[in-house]
């Protein structure tokens, strides 16, 4: 099973592990809320790791819609920046492949602009928000596949799952790439 693909410059990696202990990575990506603030998953770990000062940051920039993505910094966590997205919520949010789209396309034209080199991201929308694993890794998977090209500065991604079982999927989708 591979575990890396290069396309067009920009190596993609799927890896179990922790969003919040990405130490290699400039940017980590936040499943955020839309008023930004701490909660479970992945935007828990990352205020929990990041310390007060991120909400504090956040909450001028707060709220976001669904798609859109806005940058901070790390705080007390060991990377440079935090992008801050807010997925689409599955059966509300609409039409959600293309929300979901919008968030990772942003995030990374987010990065390019600060001339970031690599950014970590988890699985955007499939936690509380309810989006299914297999289409949200096809839409994450493809979205960075297709940004790839347009990346100046951005050389190496990073998908974070939780589990094995999502990292499976999530290689699975960059295995079926054309
Ligand atoms: P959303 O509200 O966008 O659905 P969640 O944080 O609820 O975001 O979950 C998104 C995904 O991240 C889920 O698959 C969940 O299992 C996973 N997840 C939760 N905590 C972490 C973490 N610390 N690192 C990486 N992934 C995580």
């Amino acid at each position: 099973m591979i575990k890396k693909r290069n396309i067009q410059g920009v190596t993609i990696e799927c890896v179990q592990g922790d969003i919040a202990n990405q130490p290699d990575m400039d940017a980590i990506v936040n499943a955020a809320n839309a008023r930004l603030t701490t909660g479970g998953g992945v935007a828990g770990a990352i205020h929990r790791a990041a310390g007060p000062g991120l909400e504090a940051e956040c909450r001028p920039l707060a709220p976001i819609r669904p798609g859109q993505a806005v940058i901070t910094g790390a705080h007390n966590l060991p990377n440079r920046h935090v992008i801050h997205c807010l997925g689409p919520v599955y059966g509300r949010d609409n039409p959600s492949d293309r929300l979901l789209a919008d968030c990772y396309r942003n995030a990374l034209a987010l990065a390019d602009e600060k001339e970031l080199s690599s950014v970590g991201f988890p699985a955007i929308s499939t936690g509380v928000f309810g989006f299914p694993l297999e289409p949200a890794a096809r839409v994450a998977i493809g979205t960075v596949a297709r940004s790839a090209p347009k990346l100046s500065f951005v050389t190496h991604v990073r998908f974070i799952l939780f589990s094995e079982n999502d990292r499976g999927v999530f290689t699975r989708m960059l295995e079926e790439l054309e």
